[in-house]
């Protein structure tokens, strides 16, 4: 979701095809967000809707010592305790505001690629054409 938005905000054509039927993620493993991601979620301006539904904390860990660095010289010098599921929905928000299709539902199957681009298998008998195609599917990703 990150990189679509990137993309499209770069005003490239962009496609996200996601197998889960909705952007509801049952359970969480990821927990927060270190100082340098809400850096970057702020140069989009939407480190705001993380920040208010997370948790600032000195959680930046060094085997057992806890690194304070309330003093760094950034704007947003903690850690955000906020849950993947919490992530994902604000995530799903923001792209929503922006040309970015998603195919909800959908699963990538396989995949072919030629000079000029990549013929991509959807399940049910779809496929996509693009000039790129990008693996953002996880530890045992098709792509
Ligand atoms: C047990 C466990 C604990 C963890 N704890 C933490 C933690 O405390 N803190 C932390 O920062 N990170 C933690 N992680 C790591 C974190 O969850 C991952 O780094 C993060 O989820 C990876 O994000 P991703 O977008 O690359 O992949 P994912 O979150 O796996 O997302 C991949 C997406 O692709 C979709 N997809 C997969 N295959 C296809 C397909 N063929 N077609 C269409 N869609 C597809 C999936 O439905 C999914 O939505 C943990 C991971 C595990 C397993």
């Amino acid at each position: 979701m990150m990189l679509a938005a990137e993309l499209a905000l770069a005003k490239v054509d962009v496609a996200v095809v996601e197998r889960r039927p909705n952007h509801v993620l049952v359970g969480s493993r990821a927990g927060g967000f270190h100082s340098r991601t809400i850096e970057v979620l702020d140069q989009r301006a939407v480190a705001d809707r993380f920040l208010a539904e997370g948790q600032v904390a000195q959680a930046a860990m060094l085997a057992t010592t806890v690194l304070d660095m309330s003093d760094f010289p950034t704007r947003h010098p903690y850690s955000l305790g906020i849950w993947q599921n919490q992530i994902e929905r604000i995530m799903a928000a923001w792209i929503a505001e922006l040309p970015v299709r998603i195919h909800h539902g959908c699963e990538v199957t396989g995949f072919a690629q030629d000079d000029n681009g990549v013929d991509v298998e959807l399940s049910g008998d779809q496929s996509l054409r693009a000039r790129y195609l990008v693996g953002c599917d996880g530890g045992r990703s098709v792509i």
